[in-house]
């Protein structure tokens, strides 16, 4: 048996950063990771160079069934915080578009810079942590393969199920269930939309194809790239709306934000399809200028007809059949209901000393960086009440 202050599951971004907090203040801690190695997410983050943060962060850029529990830890971890400790070893970075903050080199260093900062506040870390139960009398006790770890802390950190083949499982949301904890329920977010049988028939070989837009779902507008891929949509832009996007309902795209479209051709001598085409490309790719008047042409050449032509490109209207699915979506929107924690320190209102962080909770970050630092704040609000 091996007894500890406080008990971590899951060396991820919140974890890592829960274990470094907690340990800085003292505390015997111990994080343990069911992979064979730690971070494996933020390793693959942003193209394998970790998009860390966002400059901007603001809780606007947050899902949440309760859009204000995010807001108190948000504010006590702030991207320069973080940048703070990036820069304190060394790594370079670079601000990439729209305050997202990647490094110059590879991700390897955000999980090089962590582990030490784990060494240096003594935290344990045992990867490869077979965990078969957590019991809870006075203390926490997790069995992991023949050891059982207790402490009076369990630090809940284990991430969404986005990405099964790497290894992501509901183990949180199911420990959150045993302690009568509610869950929000869990949709793939930031994930590619497919589109119906009709329009990938129209569409699908435009796969590769990518411009800007605005793409709105529910109130939320994203102004930013889209892509075709084969089966549907995506690209920033779509990833952004995606996690505002209900199953049956419609998604609005801006094939032409600020544009009018139409205007070349009014003023054109002879209204044909070539000068519309001309008219198109001057902000659409050309394969999709053309395949756009191939099935949205104008009805006829008049004013009222092109009104309706410049219309229908600032609302195309498409009713996705659904998601990529949780294999491809960047994260887990939904999960440990937010009303059953403390905003100021994470820790389960029913049931003292047991705690949850990071993407399991129902805080979902736009694309950008965000869900980063929402993984980086709620790990220091717990850590440091630890
Ligand atoms: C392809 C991809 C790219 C991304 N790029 C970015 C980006 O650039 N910027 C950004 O802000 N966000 C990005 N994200 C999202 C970001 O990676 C997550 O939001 C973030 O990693 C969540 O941190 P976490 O610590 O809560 O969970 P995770 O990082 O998922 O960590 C959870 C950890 O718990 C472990 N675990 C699971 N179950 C158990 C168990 N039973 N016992 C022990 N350990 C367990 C897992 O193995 C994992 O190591 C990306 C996500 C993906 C999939």
């Amino acid at each position: 048996m091996s007894n500890f202050d406080v008990l971590i599951l899951g060396a991820g971004a919140a974890g890592l950063m829960c274990a470094i907090e907690a340990g800085k203040r003292g505390r015997r801690v111990v994080l343990l990771e069911r992979a064979e190695k730690i971070g494996k997410k933020i390793l693959i983050s942003g193209g394998g160079r970790c998009n860390f943060t966002n400059l901007h962060t603001q809780p606007k850029h947050f899902l949440s069934e309760n859009p204000h529990f995010a807001k108190s830890a948000l504010a006590r971890y702030t991207p320069a915080d973080f940048i703070a400790l990036v820069e304190k070893h060394g790594i370079s970075y670079h601000e990439k578009t729209l305050g997202q903050l990647f490094c110059d080199n590879s991700a390897t260093q955000i999980i090089t810079m962590l582990e030490s900062e784990c060494r240096y506040a003594n935290v344990k870390i045992v990867v490869n942590a077979n965990i078969r139960e957590v019991r809870h009398d006075t203390s926490f006790a997790v069995s992991a393969g023949e050891t059982e770890y207790r402490a009076p802390v369990l630090v809940v950190a284990t991430g969404g199920i986005s990405i099964p083949k790497m290894g992501a499982t509901g183990f949180g949301y199911d420990l959150a269930r045993q302690f009568g904890l509610k869950i929000v329920p869990t949709r793939p977010a930031l994930v590619p939309l497919v589109f119906h049988p009709a329009d990938r028939k129209r569409y699908s070989d435009l796969a590769g194809v990518s411009t800007e837009i605005i793409a709105s779902a529910g109130n939320s507008a994203f102004r930013e790239k889209m892509l075709f891929t084969h089966r549907g949509l995506s690209g920033p832009a779509i990833l952004q709306a995606s996690s505002y996007w209900n199953e049956g309902e419609a998604l609005q795209i801006d094939l032409a934000p600020d544009r009018e479209a139409t205007q070349k051709i009014r003023e054109a001598g002879t209204r044909t399809p070539a000068v519309a085409e001309k008219a198109l490309r001057e902000f659409l790719p050309q394969r999709l200028a053309e395949r756009w008047l191939k099935f949205h042409p104008p009805k006829a050449w008049t004013n009222i007809a092109l009104d309706t032509f410049e219309r229908e490109l600032h609302s195309w209207t498409i009713r996705p059949a659904g998601t990529e699915g949780y294999e491809k979506a960047e994260v887990t929107a939904g999960g440990v209901d937010t009303a059953e924690l403390s905003s100021k320190t994470m820790e389960a209102r029913k049931v003292p000393g047991l705690f949850f962080i990071g993407e399991v909770v129902d805080v979902t970050g736009h694309l950008g960086g965000f869900n980063f630092q929402w993984a980086w704040a709620s790990a220091a609000a717990a850590g440091r009440a630890l």
